[in-house]
């Protein structure tokens, strides 16, 4: 059976085939999907969970119990996964396990860009890399197979191209394959100083076996072409190169890509005149095959920087780009990101932004857009949590110079279960004073309306216990906690006003849904009318002022045509937070 798939469905069903029993995720761009897509097999227990340490944690216990096991995430999601990640390659596995990382180059939705690969060496794991939707399913079945044969987790790296692209891929049915028997072996599963010294020598073992694996296995092949120019590409990168050189290079094609296949490599440099290693971002296979005493052109010549596409391989190579049709760029209006029409978090940046003399430490989420206009109101954003433990931070610092500088830290609902609350927790015990606003819009947004423990559902739709962030914070001993409606513009303002005013810590919960989520039964009765009713402007009213664009909706227009006045177009989805700043009441339901 033929399917057109995404990379990321690619996966989904290689995990299936692999008779995947159990997997875990964190949504994150561009990994997002396989979870969603191996959610829809009945008989992988499939779940989110609260961060991409736990996924891991969890994934590694049910390796150890004896089913095959998955977790998946985005590349910055495995820096908080290193740490089980590590030890778990000590461990090594019962029953297969596959650690899936989702690279972003060109960071479209990202705080950085990072190149993954140094994972698999730095932790001494094995590592896949396809470079489309057939190998992406091919491979995962077969790294199922590999980390039993090899008793190791195995790493498998995917970039957006290969995540998000489609290609046809021809299925297979499930694997039958059994269940392992958990015997308890606390030599192997303990890693204690007895036994870590043992651990590191099976695992180092082991991958030199594996680097056997890497010069034969079908994921690593040469393709004789020409002999002048030889290219060694990994990753979606080998697409880009056919594309671009066709069959005027040779290549050498790596799927498997650590170990690296050093003996085909060599074998390779023999057969041609120059070699180019296409890889995106880091110069990994460069720096090793150079580091082997074979001549190569890499980073000298190909950038590093962002999505090695098609395009910049062939300026780079050749100095000119392809004839293409250019597009009239007058009529291209440049627009920044905004948050949508009647965003939960709209009235909140409206008022915080009023704010003087505060410092304001973002988390990531659509609400790192605070930074832009019209509000301009973040000051910081690291990443996931560290809003509130950076707050901690600029809270003591100010204290220490005696700045007499109010500090606020914005956290969303599902970054504070990531890894928000062990960071305010740090604020509570460490005795810090300032204000954390959690803006609880009761869907994982950002990454496209995930259910996290907050939201009531769990990955397949069925209900789940709801964990109350106020309760939470109760718990960690704040004493200081407002729940407000962001859209109440006089609400917001005086809870910023009480919060940043409070002895010790204190938060701000705003709870309104997101304007683009389906609504659930709860949903509906906690906010009667949410959504219902547009808002209109009154153009005999309206005096032209633009205050109402100081809002930053993008359902509000100014047209010069129209008189100078404002109007408000379909997208508008009622929060009313303009009509409240209007002076002269021009902005009305209905
Ligand atoms: S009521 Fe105003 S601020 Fe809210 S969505 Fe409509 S136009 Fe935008
Ligand atoms: S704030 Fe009111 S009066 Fe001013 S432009 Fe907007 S709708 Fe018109």
């Amino acid at each position: 059976m033929k399917k057109l798939f995404t990379g990321n469905e690619a996966a989904a069903r290689g995990a299936w085939e692999a008779g995947v029993k159990f997997a875990a995720a964190y949504p994150g761009t561009p990994s997002t999907e396989i979870l969603e897509n191996l959610a829809l097999y009945k008989e992988v227990q499939t779940e989110w969970a609260p961060n991409e340490k736990v996924a891991v944690e969890s994934v590694a216990g049910a390796s150890i119990a004896g089913i095959r096991s998955l977790a998946c995430m985005k590349h910055v999601g495995l820096n908080v996964a290193a740490d089980p990640m590590f030890t778990f390659a000590y461990l090594g596995v019962n029953a297969g396990s596959v650690i899936l990382t989702a690279d972003e180059p060109g960071m479209f939705s990202s705080q950085n860009e990072q190149d993954n690969r140094h994972y698999a060496r730095a932790a001494n794991l094995p590592m896949f890399e396809p470079s489309d939707s057939q190998e992406t399913k091919d491979m995962m079945v077969e790294a199922f197979d590999l980390s039993e044969k090899y008793d190791v987790p195995v790493l498998f790296r995917m970039t957006t191209r290969v995540d998000h692209s489609k290609s046809i891929v021809t299925c297979k049915p499930r694997k039958d394959v059994q269940d392992k028997p958990y015997e308890k072996n606390i030599p192997k599963y303990c890693p204690m100083p007895a036994f870590t010294g043992k651990m590191q020598e099976k695992l180092y073992k082991n991958l030199e076996k594996t680097k056997e694996f890497s010069n034969h296995c079908k994921w690593n092949y040469i393709e004789d072409n020409h002999k002048s120019l030889g290219i060694i590409a990994s990753g979606v990168a080998f697409r880009y190169a056919k594309e671009v050189f066709g069959d005027n290079a040779s290549y050498l094609k790596v799927g498997f890509s650590y170990p690296l296949p050093m003996d085909l490599i060599r074998e390779f440099s023999q057969k041609v005149d120059t070699i180019y290693i296409l890889e995106e971002n880091d110069p990994i296979m460069e720096t090793e095959i150079k580091a082997a005493g074979i001549s190569c052109i890499g980073k000298d010549k190909f950038p590093r920087r962002g999505e090695l596409l098609p395009e910049r391989i062939r300026i780079a190579a050749f100095g000119k780009s392809k004839e293409t049709i250019k597009p009239n760029t007058e009529t291209i209006v440049g627009r920044p990101p905004a948050l949508c029409a009647g965003c939960p978090h709209r009235g909140f940046f409206y008022e915080l932004s009023k704010l003087k003399d505060t410092m304001i430490f973002s988390d990531i989420g659509c609400y790192t857009l605070g930074a832009l206009a019209p509000y301009n109101a973040t000051d910081a954003c690291i990443c996931m949590g560290a809003s509130i433990s950076g707050g901690h931070g600029v809270a003591q610092a100010f204290k220490i110079k005696n700045e007499k500088k109010h500090v606020i830290s914005v956290i969303g609902d599902s970054t504070f279960f990531h890894s928000g609350i062990t960071s305010l927790l740090d604020a509570s015990y460490n005795k810090s004073s300032y204000l954390t606003v959690i803006l609880d819009n009761r869907i994982t947004g950002m990454t496209g309306h995930q259910q996290n423990p907050g939201s009531g559902y769990d990955l397949k739709g069925n209900k789940a216990p709801i964990s109350d962030i106020e309760q939470i914070c109760r718990a960690i001993n704040i004493k200081n906690i407002r729940t407000v409606n962001p859209n109440h513009l006089d609400e917001m303002k005086d809870a910023l006003e009480w919060g940043i005013h409070c002895e010790g810590p204190s938060v701000i919960i705003t709870r309104w849904p997101c304007a683009l989520k389906r609504l659930s039964t709860e949903d509906k009765e906690e906010f009667p009318g949410v959504f219902t009713q547009k808002y209109h402007v009154e153009m005999d009213k309206c005096i032209g002022c633009k205050r109402c664009i100081d809002t930053g909706c993008p359902a509000l227009e100014f047209s010069r045509n129209q008189d100078g006045k404002m109007s408000i177009t379909d997208s508008c989805v009622g929060c009313g937070v303009c009509s409240q700043v209007c002076p002269v009441n021009a902005i009305v339901k209905g």
